[in-house]
């Protein structure tokens, strides 16, 4: 069963990105945006590694509008997608960028 307010993928320093490739993509390296926080990879869902993030980091992840996309990822819901397979109106295509998935 899918939803309309499903997360399907994240906006992330102008790449979409499926929920396994956002958690490796954070800027988690030295002298990164999130410096020494460690990718936790498969060890908590990708919503609460990027919920803990936000809170450690003083972002407010409930309003989206008060961060960049370039700095956090920003998510992308189900009903933004479009049929799966098929260009945005922009001309991006809803696959991953990092792992090529067909998003959605
Ligand atoms: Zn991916």
């Amino acid at each position: 069963m899918t939803h309309p307010t499903d997360i399907v993928a994240y906006d992330y320093k102008a790449e979409r990105l499926c929920p396994d490739c956002v958690a490796p993509a954070l800027a988690t390296g030295p002298g990164e945006d999130f410096d020494g926080w460690g990718t936790v990879g498969d060890a908590i869902p990708v919503e609460q590694n990027l919920t803990e993030i936000a809170y450690a980091f003083g972002i407010n992840r409930g309003d989206e509008t008060t961060f960049d996309s370039d700095y956090f990822p920003k998510v992308v819901f189900r009903d933004a997608m479009g049929e799966p397979g098929s260009p945005f109106g922009d001309g991006e295509r809803h696959t991953c960028d990092h792992c090529d998935e067909v998003l959605g």
